[in-house]
């Protein structure tokens, strides 16, 4: 295949990267980059005319740059990443685990908040504190998503990938995914207003895109179900504001949503008020009323500075993989019920499938990875390790989030040490828990015992404002 001519597009990259750097400032590419990031230098000196393929990453979130960040290193792909808008702020509570910072090697400037207390709060407004089990040094993360997806972004561009502000509109895939993708976007270099229409020829796309991906229309990959997540930023007050400086709250109940959690996570300077909802999407307007009730005193005379609504997808698209076009992040569905959790996967997912396809290419003597070759190691691979993790919090959505009953179950459950011990220890390092086969006994026998309470005290949930939507699961 022909090489790609680049000059146009390093100079744009050349330029992103200037001003990405300014705009980063306190983010200046870490310990990450260490002696790799004198090697991208050259690597990009080396100059693109002499690279056989291009890779286009399509989405510049966390599951994006992650990937592109990877193919970057390669050096021998020429790494393109297109992002409709490069200051987004994904809708999104921004809670990471722990093991994301140091497996993504993330500066702690990144992190505007450690949070060391959760409080969940049931139907009754029953409250129970949970952290005590936490060492010291342990906590979940609260980031702003326009920080974390800019500095992420940006280290990929220094490492090699070059940026391109475009919107894709549409994929030409050709007959059987023999041939090159033609990717059509309006590019929008140079802060332009009106994009400029413009085709770019590409041997490999990463869908990136989150949960209204274009790449996976182009390829195919079926729908998946999805739910509507609703977020207010409120600025408090600084009384208000430090009742949250480490604790994050959690509250359920049919008023704030029939089948997920409401949520406030501090932030910098604000606190990030939410709730999501499957089966009632048209009612999100409603529980999120009910959230900002529930919060009361503790948000109240809070100026909302930011609203902010997006799908979060509730499993894996039907296909991930088809051709040379592959899914990662919210695209492909990695989404973990109960929590609500995406990014940690995100980032994972666009990482792992990189690093396959660039242990393909390698053991390929440079020749593009097959579509099975795909499957059988970054689907394989992704799979092994975290589809439990998807089982096991599904179930827990299903018994837990159901009904008033269950849900205050669920609360009193959290009163218990080897349940916040599991719980806290699953999130934070991203393994599911729970080996120790005399407390999982006693953990049976208190779950059926906290239902029948639950069921007895909490109460009944009224009937959906539109119960056409529950119809409507795939
Ligand atoms: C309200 C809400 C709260 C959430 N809270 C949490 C939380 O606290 N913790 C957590 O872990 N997860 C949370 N999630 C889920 C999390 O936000 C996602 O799982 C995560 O953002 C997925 O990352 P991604 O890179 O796959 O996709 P995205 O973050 O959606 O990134 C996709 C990127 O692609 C770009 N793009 C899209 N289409 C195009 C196109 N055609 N051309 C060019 N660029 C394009 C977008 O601008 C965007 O930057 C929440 C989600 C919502 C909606």
């Amino acid at each position: 295949m022909a090489p790609h001519s680049c000059n146009r597009s390093r100079a744009v990259a050349l330029a992103f990267a200037t001003a990405g750097v300014a705009s980063t400032h306190a983010f200046a590419p870490s310990a990450f980059a260490g002696s790799k990031m004198s090697a991208r230098h050259s690597r990009r000196s080396a100059g693109c005319m002499d690279m056989k393929y291009r890779v286009a990453v399509v989405g510049g979130g966390p599951s994006g740059a992650c990937a592109a960040e990877i193919f970057a290193q390669y050096g021998d792909v020429e790494t393109v990443i297109f992002e409709r808008k490069m200051d987004n702020a994904k809708p999104c509570g921004g809670a990471i685990p722990l093991c994301m910072v140091d497996e993504f090697k993330l500066p702690e400037t990144l992190i505007d908040r450690k949070v060391r207390r959760m409080k969940m709060i049931s139907p009754t407004n029953r409250e129970v504190d949970i952290g005590d089990t936490l060492k010291p040094n342990e906590y979940i993360g609260m980031v702003r998503r326009e920080i974390l997806d800019g500095y992420l972004r940006e280290r990929a561009i220094e490492f090699g990938a070059t940026p391109i502000n475009g919107l894709v509109t549409n994929i030409e895939v050709p007959e059987g995914h023999n041939g090159k993708y033609k990717i059509v976007y309006q590019n929008y270099d140079g802060a332009k207003k009106v994009g400029t229409k413009e085709e770019m020829e590409v041997d490999l796309i990463v869908g990136a895109d989150g949960a209204n991906s274009r790449v996976a229309k182009a390829m195919d990959a079926g729908e998946y179900n999805y739910a509507i997540a609703f977020q207010e930023r409120i600025r408090v007050n600084d009384e208000q504001m430090k009742v949250y400086e480490e604790l994050a709250e959690m509250y359920v109940g049919d008023d704030v949503s029939p089948d997920f959690y409401g949520w406030v996570f501090p932030k910098y300077d604000h606190v990030a008020v939410g709730t999501g909802t499957v089966i009632n999407r048209p009612a999100i307007q409603e529980y999120q009323k009910a959230m900002r009730a529930r919060a009361g005193a503790k948000i109240e005379g809070g100026k909302i500075i930011k609203i902010e609504a997006h799908p979060i997808p509730e499993h894996y698209r039907p296909r991930r993989v088809v051709g040379r076009m592959v899914l990662v992040g919210d695209a492909a569905g990695y989404v973990t019920k109960c929590s609500g959790e995406g990014i940690y996967f995100a980032a994972k997912s666009g990482r792992m499938a990189a690093e396959e396809i660039v242990a393909l290419m390698k053991a390929n003597n440079g020749a593009l990875p097959t579509e099975s070759q795909i499957k059988d190691t970054y689907i394989a691979k992704y799979d092994k390790a975290y589809k439990p993790t998807y089982i096991v919090l599904d179930l827990l959505q299903r018994v837990f989030y159901s009904n008033n009953g269950a849900r205050e179950a669920f609360v009193e459950m959290c009163d218990s040490e080897y349940v916040q011990k599991v719980t806290f220890d699953s999130y934070l390092y991203k393994k599911v828990q729970g080996n120790n086969p005399v407390e999982d006994i006693k953990l049976l026998f208190g779950t059926i015992g906290s239902l029948i309470r639950g069921a007895a005290t909490a109460p009944p949930d009224r009937p959906f404002s539109n119960p056409v939507e529950s119809l409507k699961r795939l």
